[in-house]
């Protein structure tokens, strides 16, 4: 059994032990009975198993993963990814977790990685449904002024929700606004816990999103609670004291004194509690177990609390919707109110789980809450990364070559839906190629240059698209684009087709849209002819040459032709035009040839420096084209369309080599690099078999190269014991150094975390062989592990 946190895993151990006997519990702290057939632990603690070849891994049967979206958490996510990936085929898995999204694609790359089959069991379905309410009460007349804005079946109630509004709107009318201050705060909390206690609501824990708040919310709670209201009974209030006693006499006297102590144990009595990160850890476990009892009717937690142990109450009360991620104010996340409304409703003793947003001086948008209480909880992600600690231990046994590590690289979850998308692309390759194959290959004489003829093509037309939409519009405006007009442009079937202009298409502010054209048919058939339009940017050359003014009446043409489906139906007046269209291009076999036309320089005064570089650049490009041996080709057109359209389909298979040959392993570059920086710093040697180094840097679950070194380069061996404790006290006091007021529980946290090192580099100094330094730094580790600190432990 897998949970997240050292104090689900306490709590797991405990509801277990009730109902089996055989069972143990693993984490950094503690060990118990650690041979049982079922043992609670850390992620942590099995992934180090699983890195170590523990025997307890070689005879595992079943891991529950209770809590398995913590795959998202990005600080420790990795950590379940490579117990995912390591844990061995024989072992089954069971994941627990809170509603995601993409539960299908996860179980997909779970089902692959571990070659087996995955069955996915959800419901939406809540046991205990939740009912989301806004609380606008603030004195003895609106004192039960909470109303149902979501009901259980998740419908959003706008009749209550615009309620809420006109009373709001109501307080504020006399200044504009409500006053921030203590007094308000006061009187509202006043209101809401004669509420709760009087609808009969409480226990109820009240989710306050900083540890600040939670301390002035509490400050304003035992202000008005001492004479206010009575949350707990006498005989409540000396079972709580004498259970709390029971377990602070362990104390020293003077640790018994400390003000947070003094302050808590005050609060605990009245049927108060705080959680949160700052709050001393033995107090915590106080408060959990009161809690649990039901002996705490208010509970007043940042987050923390509902990440961590399964503690529900009847009602979850938010003080406020806003967070401070630390960078920027927002609103709680659809799975972050879930996750802390989720804790209201106890299975077996509540129908419905409450939920009140406090509206203490503003009520928010109807968006912003139908955002978070309806929204989609957030996909599971990929967090796995490469760190040396794990590149270190995947090389524990030597005969790990590079196609090991790309199969374990291949397993994460984040290279599953890049493969998934490879095979996709795998296939429209293999498609692609057969495609190529079947093409016949040109096998023309004259055509020899054509390939090259091509390339030059591309970057002609390039030239072409940037140029000729301005080159139209001056010809427009100088009579030279006019309707009779002969133009080359881009066929779909002839890449050099002449068109004859019957009207020139503009938008409101004269500019030239398009042009509609009459061209031969493809394959010169007699009677062809087409009308279509086409874009300016597909227009080659403006030819030098037009019907006779009046010879036709392009209405005529356009009426014939655009009312019939069939683009090929010959019609008298149109085919008349068709025939003098024709005898006018014959002079040449292809319209390539014809190079009389209007030249934009001369002909259309064009002076604008950058507009000139353009058209050059278009002119060289269009007479380099007839430099090509293949336009002498009788059947040019047609080889010239069968080998672009060859050309094409190579790029595109090209482009798809680049997308599978990047796509396949994001992480094999940095692997690389990582394992250069290895090889230079010899941890691993150049067959990649780890030397001494390497071996300590496993032990290493953070900060693995730097105390690495401290420690070969005897850093640290000089040092007295408080010496070392003090130099290795700055990689887990990072918290305490950025802060000025540091509550008492953080310090006992970091302290903690530096015992938990001193662990790790005792085993290193151990590997190292170095007796002496072992034995330092168990005098440091047992000059830390005192007092307060560890008491919770007992
Ligand atoms: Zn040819």
């Amino acid at each position: 059994m897998c949970t997240p946190i050292k104090a689900l895993s306490n709590q797991k151990y405990r509801d277990f032990k009730k109902e089996f006997s055989d069972v143990g519990l693993l984490t950094g702290d503690v060990q118990i009975d650690s041979d049982s057939k079922c043992l609670v632990m850390t992620t942590e603690i099995l992934l180090q198993m699983l890195y170590n070849r523990s025997e307890v891994i070689s005879n595992l049967e079943f891991v529950v993963f209770d809590e398995c979206h913590y795959v998202n958490d990005p600080e420790r996510g990795h950590v379940w990814e490579e117990v995912f990936i390591l844990l061995p085929q024989t072992c089954s898995l069971v994941l627990l977790s809170a509603t995601v999204p993409n539960v299908v694609q996860f179980a997909d790359w779970l089902g692959r990685t571990r070659k087996k089959k995955t069955y996915v069991v959800s419901t939406r379905k809540r046991p205990v449904p939740l009912r989301h309410y806004l609380y606008v009460g603030r004195d003895k007349k609106s004192q039960h002024d909470r109303h149902m804005i979501v009901d259980e079946n998740g419908v959003f109630i706008n009749d209550n929700y615009k309620m809420c509004e006109e009373l709001i709107d109501g307080y504020k009318q006399k200044f504009g606004y409500i006053k921030r201050c203590p007094q308000t705060e006061r009187q509202i909390y006043l209101n809401l816990i004669r509420h709760l206690q009087e609808k009969d609501k409480l226990p109820a824990i009240l989710f306050t999103l900083s540890r600040n708040r939670c301390d002035s919310n509490l400050e304003n709670l035992m202000a008005i609670s001492s004479d206010s209201f009575q949350l707990i009974s006498k005989a409540e209030e000396s079972r709580i004291h004498s259970f709390v006693w029971h377990h602070l006499r362990q104390l020293k006297s003077c640790d018994q004194k400390l003000p947070q102590i003094v302050r808590t144990v005050e609060m605990l009595k009245r049927g108060l509690g705080v959680h949160h990160s700052g709050v001393l850890p033995i107090l915590k476990e106080l408060t959990e177990i009161l809690f649990s009892d039901g002996l705490i009717k208010v509970l007043v937690a940042t987050e923390t609390f509902a990440m961590g142990v399964n503690m529900p109450a009847r009602t979850v009360v938010f003080d406020s919707i806003d967070k401070h991620d630390g960078h920027n104010w927002r609103d709680l996340l659809p799975s972050e109110y879930i996750q802390m409304a989720g804790r209201a409703g106890r299975r077996g003793k509540d129908a419905n789980g409450t939920v009140i947003i406090l509206c203490k001086y503003d009520i928010p948008d109807s968006p912003r809450l139908t955002r978070m209480i309806q929204g989609c909880a957030t996909q599971l992600v990929s967090q796995f990364r490469l760190t040396y600690h794990m590149i270190c231990n995947i090389h524990k046994t030597s005969q790990t070559d590079e196609t090991d590590i790309e199969k374990f690289l291949e397993r994460s979850f984040g290279e599953h839906n890049r493969l998934k998308q490879s095979q996709d692309v795998n296939k429209e390759l293999q498609s692609l190629r057969q495609q190529i194959e079947t093409l016949p290959a040109n096998d023309c004489n004259h055509c020899s240059d054509l390939e090259n003829f091509c390339l030059t093509f591309e970057e002609y037309v390039q030239c072409l698209r940037a140029v000729m939409p301005t080159i139209c519009q001056r010809a427009l405006e100088k009579g030279r684009l006019n309707i009779g007009r002969i133009v080359v442009v881009i066929g779909a079937e002839n890449p050099f087709e002449s068109a004859l202009i019957v009207r020139v298409n503009k938008d409101r502010h004269n500019n030239i849209t398009a042009l509609t054209v009459l061209s031969l048919a493809p394959n010169n058939a007699t009677n062809g002819f087409q009308l279509r339009d086409v874009a300016v940017d597909c227009v080659h050359k403006i030819l030098n040459k037009q019907l006779k003014n009046k010879s036709f009446d392009p209405k005529v043409i356009i009426d014939e032709n655009e009312n019939v489906k069939n683009k090929y139906k010959a019609k008298e007046e149109t085919l008349r035009v068709v025939d003098m269209f024709r005898d006018l291009c014959l002079d040449t076999n292809y319209s390539l040839l014809n190079t009389d036309s209007i030249d934009p320089k001369t002909n259309l005064q064009i002076k604008e420096l950058d507009l000139v570089d353009k058209i050059n650049k278009y002119i060289t490009f269009g007479t380099k084209l007839l430099t090509f041996e293949c336009i002498k080709c009788s059947d040019f057109v047609l080889h010239f369309c069968k080998t672009n359209h060859k050309i094409t389909l190579r790029k595109q298979e090209i482009d798809l080599e680049f997308k599978l040959s990047s796509q396949s392993l994001q992480f094999l570059p940095e692997y690389k690099t990582r394992i250069e920086v290895l090889q230079t710093m010899l941890y691993l040697n150049q067959h990649l078999v780890l030397e001494l180094k390497g071996r300590i840097a496993c032990l290493m679950a953070e900060h693995e190269l730097l105390l690495t070194e401290m420690l070969t380069n005897n850093v640290i061996s000089d040092l007295t014991p408080q010496q070392i404790a003090a130099l290795l006290s700055c990689f887990s006091f990072a918290e305490v150094l950025d802060k000025t007021s540091v509550q008492e529980g953080i310090i006992v946290r970091c302290i903690q975390r530096l015992d938990e090192l001193l662990k790790f580099v005792k085993m290193a100094a151990n590997k190292m062989g170095n007796k002496e330094l072992e034995d330092k730094i168990e005098l440091a580790s047992k000059a830390i592990r005192r007092d307060i600190v560890f008491c919770q432990n007992k």
